[in-house]
């Protein structure tokens, strides 16, 4: 009894119950009070609030929008600010530059443009098919770094239809909010890659057999935020906060790029070509086969649904593009050339500790014919290399007096030991 009378004097904070001995201050209130803990719990929670809702509300919006007015590159300056990073595929470069181009027009069409008001443009989002390694995430990746738009990579195969174990299709725009530094008005206006979509598509034809988990469910969840819409995304991801509430996000403002290696796609081109010979001269059907490295520049969206994407999402994909098989001659210009070209950064890398590094003639060709062979098109270029120059990196900095390290066709292909030059003396 005693000792209930003695805890009713006592100051307790009404958030989390400690008494005044066990804090520094406590705020009080009509009948109420609030430890300093609390109150910077509390401001923590507050301030990360406004954050949240400042970056949705219109003068900072306004100021996104008239930066990326005022930056606004055309097609061409995009395709050259691309040809800065990525060798070669220049049919899907202008593609991507135009496609782009329109998108960004057509969020600004609304505050901009008073014509033509009741015409309403569509959204270009993008599919780009190629082989693997050829520069498809790079490009979209490249493409964002160039706009200064947020960006991000998600896989497809890590999705399944809400409900299932895996990810909810929602967990791709959790992830670019995360990349926003959860500025919902940044993200809203990014760029989404969605690599190996090819992987969802149905596996047959017949559509009856059972439920398809990661494949059409899966297409006809990205179905609704390709085509815009408002979904809530759990900021944190995945179902693991359930406590968590949601933030809206917009995504018709979003451009999706969607890549994938299409394996056998190749087959259905061919074969719809080569049975659908009205309108091809005896000569093109010759030149068509089902191996031709061009053959995807031919694609039709009546290939993708036989490959086993469903028409609606294929119909929220106006824009297919294929990427080239890369030559032996692009892959030499992917070591040497790009700004961030592989070479340079090992030469970047050597310079750090005082050496120059030159790479024979014969010893890039070497490098570019065993990355060939790993037919993980400019992915094994790095491979290669790293191979190659493990060694030599790990024992260089024994050999102090070297000025420069000569690497050969022998070293590429056998690992010989490289030429190492003597330091020049300096005067
Ligand atoms: P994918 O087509 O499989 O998405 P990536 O774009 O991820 O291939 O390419 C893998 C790596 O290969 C990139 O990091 C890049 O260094 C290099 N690469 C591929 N294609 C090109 C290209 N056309 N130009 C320059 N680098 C390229």
């Amino acid at each position: 009894m005693s000792n209930h009378n003695h805890d009713d004097d006592v100051i307790r904070c009404s958030f989390c119950g400690r008494t005044a001995h066990e804090v520094t201050s406590m705020v009080a209130g009509p009948e109420v009070y609030i430890c300093d803990r609390c109150i910077s719990d509390a401001s923590g929670i507050v301030s990360s609030d406004v954050t949240l809702s400042t970056s949705r509300k219109p003068s900072a919006a306004a100021g996104t929008r008239s930066s990326s007015a005022k930056r606004r590159l055309s097609p061409l300056e995009m395709k050259s600010a691309l040809d800065e990073y990525v060798v070669g595929q220049d049919q899907a470069k202008k593609a991507l530059s135009v496609a782009v181009y329109n998108h960004y027009k057509r969020i600004d069409s609304s505050e901009y443009y008073t014509d033509y008001q009741d015409v309403e443009l569509e959204k270009s989002n993008i599919l780009l098919i190629g082989p693997t390694g050829t520069g498809k995430t790079l490009l979209a990746k490249t493409l964002a770094r160039v706009l200064d738009v947020q960006f991000c990579i998600s896989d497809a195969t890590a999705l399944t239809e809400a409900g299932y174990v895996g990810e909810d299709v929602e967990s791709i725009l959790a992830n670019l909010l995360h990349a926003a530094d959860f500025n919902v008005e940044r993200a809203e206006r990014g760029i989404i890659y969605i690599d190996e979509v090819d992987k969802v598509a149905r596996k047959s034809d017949n559509a009856s057999i059972t439920r398809d988990v990661s494949g059409e469910g899966v297409q006809q969840a990205l179905l609704k935020i390709l085509e815009g819409t408002v979904a809530g995304v759990p900021p944190k991801g995945g179902r693991k906060h359930p406590e968590q509430s949601l933030i809206n996000i917009n995504t018709s403002n979003i451009l999706f790029i969607c890549g994938g290696a299409f394996d056998g796609l190749n087959e259905v081109i061919a074969s719809r070509i080569s049975s659908n010979s009205i309108g091809f001269t005896a000569d093109f059907k010759h030149k068509i086969d089902k191996f031709d490295p061009s053959i995807f520049q031919h694609v039709e969206p009546d290939d993708l649904v036989r490959f086993g994407l469903i028409p609606e999402l294929i119909g929220r994909l106006p824009v297919i593009s294929a990427l080239d098989n890369l030559s032996e001659e692009a892959m030499r210009n992917i070591l040497l050339e790009p700004k961030n070209a592989l070479l340079k950064q090992y030469q970047k890398l050597f310079s750090m500790d005082g050496m120059d590094l030159m790479f024979q003639d014969d010893a890039v060709t070497a490098i570019v014919k065993k990355a060939k062979a790993l037919g993980t098109g400019a992915r094994g270029l790095r491979a290669v290399l790293e191979d190659t120059m493990l060694e030599i990196m790990f024992n260089v900095h024994e050999k102090s007096s070297i000025g420069r390290c000569v690497i050969t066709r022998e070293t590429v292909e056998h690992k010989a030991e490289p030429v190492f030059e003597p330091k020049k003396a300096t005067a």
